[in-house]
């Protein structure tokens, strides 16, 4: 089922985890840029559920950046307030409790000879069948038996996975409570009447369990549209830990937000963004935007 010709409402969904670095800010750009380009509602949804990783100051953080850069949105949400939400749906679906820890499922892969597919080991099912040992567990989602296939309406791509096979039965509660990433970002998607999720490319393998639980929930599935994510000189991926600069150190060093949306625009590889003027607005930017698109038609969606 796909999004049709309803409103666009589109959401950038930054992990308040430290201060917004150059590489998410472009994500955020473009997601806004998609949003107001179809003269859709934008939405900006703190991920903040892993509080182990969430740091306070995060959120205020990435809103002052935000607001600097001019990428405005029309609600905000965090997730940490919709845990019941969360509850209610995660039992709806067909989990089990798994007890397994990380070395005892390594163990089991190795003795059935079975490699690591890719870079994810599979859970081999351990707990499939019966709670193992008296220790807090995790949930885990009984996965379809059933191949799952995404098309990304940007990139052109599509991705089929088993994901019996080459995912295996995920989690969607961790044993400290702590609801997945997957289940938070399906439940709040649907429930934000969410059409369009454009987001790093680093999240299209995670697509195909995304889309295999809206099925199982009667979701409808939302446009994707997977942007590369920024790369620093040597084509790596530029990442806090590599030191990424945080876009309110570019501030703080007395660079305006149009020489950031400028830089921002041209690190990308995609004509007309990297013939932009020096400074310019994050409005400026919506032509651009919509040229883009016409290479890269996103399809089932009238262009606006
Ligand atoms: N919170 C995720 C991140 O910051 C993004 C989730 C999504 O866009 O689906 O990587
Ligand atoms: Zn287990």
């Amino acid at each position: 089922m796909n999004a049709g010709n309803q409103p666009v409402v589109g959401r950038f969904a930054p992990s308040p985890t430290g201060a917004m670095h150059l590489g998410n800010a472009r994500t955020a750009l473009l997601a806004w840029l998609h949003t107001r380009a179809h003269g859709g509602r934008h939405l900006l949804r703190f991920e903040d559920l892993d509080t182990g990783r969430v740091r306070d100051w995060a959120c205020d953080a990435t809103r002052r950046d935000l607001e600097w850069l001019g990428l405005d949105w029309d609600a905000e949400y965090l997730q940490s307030e919709r845990l019941e939400l969360y509850a209610e749906v995660l039992a709806r679906l067909a989990t089990y409790p798994c007890t397994c820890t990380r070395k005892e499922i390594i163990t089991a892969i190795q003795d059935s000879a079975g490699a690591p597919h890719g870079d994810e080991a599979v859970y081999p099912g351990l707990c499939r069948s019966g709670r193992g040992p008296d220790r807090p567990a995790a949930q885990r989602w009984r996965v379809p038996d059933e191949t799952v296939c995404i098309s990304d309406e940007l990139t052109g791509e599509t991705l089929c996975q088993h994901l019996r096979s080459e995912v295996g039965d995920f989690v969607l509660q961790r044993n400290d409570g702590v609801f997945a990433y997957h289940l938070a970002v399906v439940v709040d998607d649907a429930e934000m009447a969410v059409t369009d999720i454009l987001r790093g490319t680093d999240l299209w393998t995670a697509t195909p369990r995304q889309v295999a639980l809206q099925q199982a929930l009667g979701f409808s599935t939302p446009r994707y549209l997977h942007v590369p994510l920024m790369t620093d000189f040597r084509g790596e991926r530029l990442a806090k830990r590599d030191g990424a600069p945080p876009v309110m150190a570019l501030r703080e060093a007395g660079e305006s937000a149009g020489q950031v949306l400028s830089e921002l625009a041209r690190s990308l590889d995609f004509p007309p963004f990297n013939a932009v003027p020096d400074e310019i607005s994050a409005a400026d930017l919506i032509p651009a935007w919509r040229e883009f698109g016409h290479f890269h038609p996103v399809k089932s969606l009238s262009q606006t």
